[in-house]
């Protein structure tokens, strides 16, 4: 016997049990993006490498290890698979020039890949759901961004998740924090680890997003970004605070949090839950205004956030959530070589009137159709024999209440089943 072939490590099937979840979020959050205006957008899973190291950063785990990248065995190009969505996004908005005369309000979801060490809420293949505003260059659209997903978690009914906010401030605002914190942190050599040492010169903001206990203290203990703000960032920063308490959102600020992506500047935040362990964020973002010329566009402001909806639904399924169930409304049982016949016309009959509708396939007695009508989940058991046949008629059997079964037309059975 030949081994049989496993899925790759991290990458999981999503199997019919956990259907009725998947399709309840995303139904859920369907309608919420529609509620706040915006509109979907779907990108290629594979995209130029460059595209990933312009965008995210050359100094950053994603782009350092957590790749999926490969060479194209038929022209010799880099190729990689995203690791998230806002890249690919802007990358396409500017190829099909979307933002000439209008910003964006733009939404995504699908799988995203990265190389990571597989544990409870993170995977190596993952989904996303990404929403990106493409030319708003003012708080009120981080505002929107952030009072948006505290109404998505009472929608899905999850409590228990706070809002960490931080601003990272101007470029300029940057360089001037980083002298600070380089001569900082070399005077701490002998903490820093391995990656942290690599990153003290070329990205020494990224040392303070390590998750390092040995460095946590140190991290605490250094220089902050928003000792060193200037007027403008201070003013973003404050006025969307503003808008989140007239808003009624409670948040926490942050100052340790720089997010694992070299683009943002001004807001960055992050949904955290303790529920889930060390893999606690669910939902993260922020504002990049620098990111649509660095990938080659003329300048224009933006945000954006990506929740893990594995994440997500973790939580639900924690909280003891049941996701309305997808049950068909009947099951179609049937004998006899005129029976079977009938009964392909009856399904498809009934299906035309809107119903859902299983029909059984491989024969078997009475006994065992009924089996398995029962395990369908179905409502109403359809059952077509010599008898039926001779009527032209039907036999319908509820099977989720005590009730005799009753004979009536395909017609009538239709109307039956569609008030019920
Ligand atoms: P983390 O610090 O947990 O590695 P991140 O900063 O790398 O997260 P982002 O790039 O901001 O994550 O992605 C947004 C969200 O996507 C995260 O908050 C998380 O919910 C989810 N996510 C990221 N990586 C994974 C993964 N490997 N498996 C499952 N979900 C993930
Ligand atoms: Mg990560």
């Amino acid at each position: 016997m030949t081994t049989p072939i496993q899925a790759i490590r991290g990458m999981n099937d999503i199997l019919p049990q956990h259907a009725d979840l998947w399709r309840f979020f995303e139904e859920t959050v369907q309608d919420w993006l529609a509620s706040y205006g915006y509109r979907t957008i779907r990108m290629p899973i594979v995209e130029q490498t460059a595209l990933f190291k312009r965008a995210i950063g050359e100094v950053t785990d994603i782009v350092e290890k957590e790749m999926y990248t490969f060479i194209d065995a038929l022209n010799g190009e880099s190729l990689t698979l995203r690791p998230e969505g806002t890249a690919s996004c802007v990358r396409a908005v500017l190829q099909h020039n979307l933002l000439y005369n209008a910003p964006q309000r733009l939404w995504y979801k699908g799988p995203m890949f990265r190389h990571e060490r597989p544990q409870k809420g993170r995977y190596r293949q993952f989904h996303q759901v990404g929403v990106e505003s493409l030319g708003f260059a003012g708080p009120d659209m981080d505002a929107e961004h952030i009072v948006m997903t505290a109404r998505l978690w009472r929608k899905l009914g999850l409590d228990g998740i706070a809002l960490q906010i931080n601003t990272l401030g101007t470029n300029e605002d940057r360089t001037r924090h980083r002298a600070k914190l380089i001569h900082f942190l070399e005077s701490h050599l002998d903490v820093l680890d391995e990656d942290a040492r690599r990153r003290l010169h070329t990205n020494p903001l990224r040392v303070l997003d390590s998750k390092n206990p040995a460095m946590q203290q140190l991290i605490e203990a250094a220089p902050k970004l928003l000792d060193d703000l200037d007027e403008d960032s201070i003013k973003h920063f404050e006025t969307l605070q503003g808008m989140l308490r007239d808003a009624g959102v409670a948040y926490e600020i942050n100052p340790r949090l720089v997010r694992g992506l070299d683009y943002y500047n001004f807001t960055v935040f992050e949904w955290v839950t303790e529920r889930l362990g060390a893999q606690g964020t669910v939902c993260a973002g922020g504002r990049f205004d620098g990111l649509i010329e660095q990938i080659g566009g003329k300048p224009a402001p933006a945000c954006g956030f990506a929740m893990g909806v594995e994440r997500l639904l973790a939580l639900l399924e924690d909280g003891g959530f049941q996701p309305p169930a997808s049950t068909p409304a009947a099951y179609v049982l049937h004998m006899g070589e005129a029976a079977d016949r009938m009964a392909l016309q009856v399904a498809e009959k009934l299906r035309d009137g809107g119903l859902d509708v299983v029909l059984h396939c491989g024969g078997g007695s009475f006994k065992s159709q009924m089996k398995k009508a029962d395990a369908s989940g179905a409502r109403y058991a359809v059952i077509i024999g010599d008898d039926e046949v001779l009527a032209g008629e039907i036999s319908v059997k509820p099977l989720r209440e005590l009730s005799e079964q009753t004979r009536m037309t395909v017609e009538a059975a239709t109307d039956f089943l569609q008030q019920k």
